[in-house]
């Protein structure tokens, strides 16, 4: 038996991280934002969607290709537990594995047709600009929503209530950056919530704990580089910075 197989990606999320720390930990967390599943031309055809419209919700089987080269071990420290304790791979969502292969549970927004192209409109996600993707399929509520389900050392909640504002310069810087590049009178509130939303998740590796003096940190949305200062559960964002490209 030929137990190799190969699969071909049929598309690519475009999305706001452009960097994999302070990407949500899982999909829905963050849901100010869209991102896009791009197609290729061999799989832009719009009767393999027909239907997909009255589906909320989508799985997407992806790629984590900018994990590919660190390889797998069989234990991983997840950071829900602080990164504290080991538990075994395939006990985890760790995005080091065997076989790279990612699930997402995202929202389904619609399709876009542009020029010859298509891609489908996508809320929730939690995957890298870039991340190729294997398969969509819808997300069938009877089957898949299982709400007796227990969670082993995750825990059900993930809401932890941090506060997050916005220095008098960060507010400015984007006022001035929303301005120059979406002309959409509501692009400054949505990078505002969208910088909140995913500040709240706390994007902070677990092994923190072991420098608790540290306050300042940076992550990158788009092309701009999100600095903030952590002061005893209330979040600053102090600056705004487009990196260069
Ligand atoms: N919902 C998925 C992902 C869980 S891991 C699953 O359960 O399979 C989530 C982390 O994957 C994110 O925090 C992000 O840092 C990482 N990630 C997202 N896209 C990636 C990619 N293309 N390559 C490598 N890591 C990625």
């Amino acid at each position: 038996m030929d137990d190799n197989y190969s699969f071909r990606p049929i598309g690519l999320i475009r999305s706001c991280y452009t960097g994999k720390f302070g990407i949500p930990r899982q999909p829905g967390l963050v849901t100010a934002v869209e991102a896009r599943l791009e197609l290729f031309a061999t799989f832009a055809r719009e009767e393999a969607f027909t239907g997909l419209e009255g589906f909320s919700h989508l799985w997407l089987l992806f790629v984590f290709h900018d994990a590919i080269a660190e390889g797998w071990r069989p234990t991983v420290r997840p950071p829900r537990l602080g990164g504290r304790r080991k538990v075994g791979v395939f006990a985890s969502r760790s995005p080091h594995r065997p076989n790279p292969i990612g699930l997402s549970a995202v929202e389904f927004r619609g399709l876009d047709r542009e020029g010859g192209g298509l891609a489908l409109r996508l809320g929730g996600v939690d995957l890298l600009d870039g991340t190729p993707v294997l398969d969509v399929k819808p997300y069938v509520p009877y089957a898949d929503c299982l709400p007796q389900a227990s969670s082993g050392f995750v825990p059900p909640s993930h809401d932890r209530k941090r506060e997050v504002i916005f220095s008098p310069q960060a507010l400015t810087q984007a006022q001035a950056l929303s301005q120059a590049r979406w002309a959409d009178p509501e692009g400054e509130r949505r990078l505002a919530d969208l910088i909140t939303q995913v500040l709240r998740q706390d994007p902070r590796p677990g092994y923190l704990d072991r420098y608790p003096d540290r306050q300042d940190f940076a992550l990158r949305l788009y092309d701009l580089e999100v600095k903030w200062r952590e002061t005893g559960g209330q979040i600053l964002v102090t600056a705004l910075e487009p990196l260069a490209t």
